[in-house]
């Protein structure tokens, strides 16, 4: 049996406890499949081997001792921009090269007391800047369901490693669309927690106003069991919530009867590819089919949140990143004659163009004179997308629409033309401004055999409603257990009682 790579984190959980295999065979085999395919897609930006091995062995004896762990012997792949103690954080970008993380992340630090393996870092966007994973300064990443397209971004790394069951799970995040993106474009499920529900602590800041971390999976349960694990309030994160966190996978057992799903009619527009628009139709009809009850919803402001998101974004991003000045972290310039040399030589070789371009986009929007013009205007149309949704959820639970207007495009297809990319994160960012959580789940593909992803939208601290109404949805549909063309074939696997697992 060499195809424990294509487990669940549930799956896994099951087959460890009953001895059918071992962390180390599993991790053995994460390995030998990570060896046979990254030539072909890039997924990681480094495999930490060695520690992955002694964290399986590890696992393997505490179970001999009788003991266990939610994610005991479970490896899990990790974004470039989270601190996992001992190993490289380089968020893709030359100017962290040689870095080492010196402690975990709160989540981290959550799955591990869960027993969880860090098997390695995947690649992204620098800084986590882009929509397709071509801002990386190390190499791009290659969507697993057809080699000459973009696995999405920033988080493509985490979504071709799931996809391509080159890891079981994988954490991304989410500033603007960056777990749900490369959810939607690999076929796999994606959620951005709400604003507050999931510590950043350890989390290399980019937008500090929107980012969280997020589980991407290969199915929905998989979603809440490690979003279970890593919500909850940290004293390290001024921002992260005391809410008390729910059982998320009690939430799975209920269906979608009675619930009122929100279309908004600003989503359903000119532009939006026609097969993931068929896509996307098909699943709601789905949804109604089960139950569910479909009402159309008005965002007014949606043509606006690009705008705004891209002016708070790169507002915080430009104070964010002025940490990295060749003192602290990483890279520093030989031979400098000074201090200011030193900085401005550092950053101009450590940081990539579109990095710069936020850096300076924000700089200018903050600067006396423009303040009010950009970023507080930004401030306002942010407050009014907000006010939006929340008068959206008046009349509905979930809002269920497309991810992205498009499916995965071709490698180079738009990295020339920065506009172009960012207006692909309109569906996505409104979420992000108003802090509330949204779910990617696959609901098709395309004629040419590209994901579609279905969002579903909820307000702040409801993910059990996105994971019920995603969960639902899922069950009655075999997207998610489709395969990607280079990959092995489709394992089935069954409980003692013939269910499927
Ligand atoms: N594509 C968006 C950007 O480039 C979102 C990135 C993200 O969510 N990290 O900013």
């Amino acid at each position: 049996m060499s195809e424990w790579n294509q487990l669940t984190v549930h799956q896994c959980r099951e087959l460890l406890e009953r001895g059918t295999c071992s962390s180390r065979q599993l991790v053995e085999n994460l390995i030998e499949v990570i060896h046979a395919l990254e030539p072909n897609l890039g997924a990681y930006l480094s495999v930490d081997e060695e520690q992955a091995l002694r964290q399986a062995d590890a696992a393997d004896a505490l179970r001999r001792q009788g003991k266990t762990a939610r994610l005991l012997g479970i490896p899990i792949a990790v974004k470039d921009v989270i601190n996992v103690a001992g190993q490289p954080c380089t968020c893709a970008s030359r100017i962290l090269e040689g870095y080492r993380s010196p402690y975990d992340a709160t989540a981290i630090a959550r799955l591990r007391a869960e027993g969880a393996v860090f098997l390695g870092r995947t690649n992204m966007d620098e800084f986590a800047m882009g929509s397709t994973t071509e801002n990386s300064a190390f190499h791009i990443t290659r969507n697993p369901w057809n080699r000459e397209c973009v696995p999405g971004g920033s988080s493509g790394g985490s979504g071709a490693a799931v996809a391509a069951d080159e890891a079981i799970a994988a954490l991304g995040t989410d500033t603007g669309g960056s777990v749900r993106l490369p959810a939607s474009f690999c076929g796999c499920v994606g959620l951005k927690p709400s604003y507050g529900r999931v510590s950043r602590y350890g989390l290399t800041a980019f937008a500090s106003s929107l980012d969280q971390i997020g589980p991407m999976t290969k199915d929905v349960r998989d979603a809440a069991i490690l979003l279970g694990i890593m919500a909850g309030h940290d004293s390290r994160d001024s921002t992260s919530v005391a809410a008390p966190v729910p059982d998320y996978q009690a939430a799975l057992q209920r269906d979608l009867s009675g619930m009122k799903l929100g279309l908004p009619r600003e989503y359903f527009i000119q532009g939006l590819d026609p097969d993931v628009e068929a896509g996307v139709q098909e699943a709601i009809r789905q949804c109604e089919r089960l139950g569910a009850r479909i009402v159309d919803v008005s965002l007014p402001m949606t043509p606006h949140a690009v705008a705004a998101y891209y002016i708070i974004a790169s507002a915080e991003a430009s104070a964010n990143l002025a940490r990295f000045d060749g003192v602290r972290y990483g890279l520093r310039v030989k031979d400098a004659v000074d201090p200011m040399d030193m900085y401005q030589r550092t950053r101009a070789m450590g940081f990539g163009p579109e990095v710069k371009r936020r850096i300076i986009l924000g700089t200018y929007v903050l600067s006396s004179g423009y303040h009010d013009a950009y970023y507080l205007n930004a401030q306002k149309v942010r407050t009014l997308i907000r006010r939006d949704l929340e008068q959206a959820f008046q009349a509905c639970d979930v809002l269920l629409t497309p991810v992205a207007p498009t499916a995965a495009y071709r490698i180079g297809e738009k990295s020339q033309n920065p506009l172009q990319m960012y207006l692909g994160d309109i569906f996505a960012v409104p979420a992000s401004l108003a802090g509330m959580c949204a779910l990617s789940v696959p609901c098709g593909f395309t004629s040419h055999r590209l994901p579609i992803g279905l969002q579903v939208i909820g307000p702040a601290f409801c993910e059990e409603r996105i994971l019920r109404a995603g969960y639902a949805y899922e069950q009655t549909t075999a997207w998610h257990r489709q395969k990607p063309p280079v990959m092995a074939p489709e394992l089935h696997l069954t409980d003692k009682n013939d269910n499927e697992l």
